[in-house]
């Protein structure tokens, strides 16, 4: 029997059920949503909250010159899913994340078990990776240009060197482009669901823009070619995001 892909029905029938209320990350508008309660009701079997999965920007085949439909239908609706439902876990039986905000969790990420580390994490890097990403054309800012090219001579550059942050991230991680502490533009890779905020980073900084090399996030498509993913991915950054996300980062 073949896997049946999530149905149209039921994928729209939980985003109907989620809760939907925007939070921002120092005032950048990442689209993360919490409920206003933290409380599950007694009778829920597992916890549904406080944390809840946001809706996708754009419908889940929008970005198919990239990544198809599926992919971003089990992506979205089980992976990201699934980070949630089991962060959301963690709080229900520890008394010190009630009441804490992602954000909150990532910065002072060391303080907390593996299992809030990988759902928080996972949590915000995909909230992060959907805004960022967009079906329409968009352009980098002039000043985002400046600065890439300042960095790494051009934006094929850049982006060469991106790509190969991404390659060779052994096993499943993400590469990113931060803005570092001082104010310049370095592009790291991180493993598992870790990310540049996270309090114990090796290399810290601001994201501005994100890939995910986990095999989930490709291999319906690419297989094991991560490289021709990478490559591929280009045409759905979302530039006017990310040159708003540079901008907030410098200020
Ligand atoms: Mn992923």
């Amino acid at each position: 029997m073949q896997n049946a892909p999530l149905s149209k029905r039921t994928f729209l029938g939980y985003l109907a059920a989620v809760p939907v209320g925007l939070a921002a990350l120092k005032g950048l508008d990442l689209g993360f949503v919490s409920t206003a309660s933290a409380a599950a009701p007694a009778a829920a079997p597992a916890p549904t909250g406080p944390f809840a999965l946001p809706k996708l920007p754009y419908a889940t085949g929008a970005l198919s010159k990239a990544i198809d439909k599926q992919t971003m239908e089990i992506h979205h609706g089980k992976h990201h899913q699934a980070y949630v439902d089991n962060l959301n876990k963690e709080v229900a039986k520890d008394d010190k994340l009630k009441g804490k905000s992602i954000e909150d969790i990532v910065y002072s990420v060391s303080k907390y078990p593996a299992a809030v580390r990988n759902n928080g994490g996972g949590h915000w890097n995909h909230t992060f990776f959907w805004n960022i990403m967009t079906p329409d054309k968009t352009e980098m800012s002039p000043e985002l240009s400046a600065a890439i090219t300042t960095a790494f001579g051009s934006v094929e550059d850049f982006k060469t060197k991106f790509e190969e942050a991404g390659t060779k991230q052994f096993g499943s991680g993400w590469a990113w482009l931060i803005v570092n502490k001082s104010g310049k533009l370095e592009i790291t890779s991180t493993p598992n669901q870790d990310n540049p905020l996270m309090d114990d980073a090796k290399v810290k900084g601001t994201p501005i823009l994100g890939n995910d090399v986990w095999e989930h996030a490709y291999y319906l498509r690419y297989q094991n070619k991560r490289a021709d993913y990478l490559k591929a991915w280009w045409s759905v950054v979302n530039w006017t995001k990310v040159s708003e996300l540079y901008k907030q980062a410098k200020a």
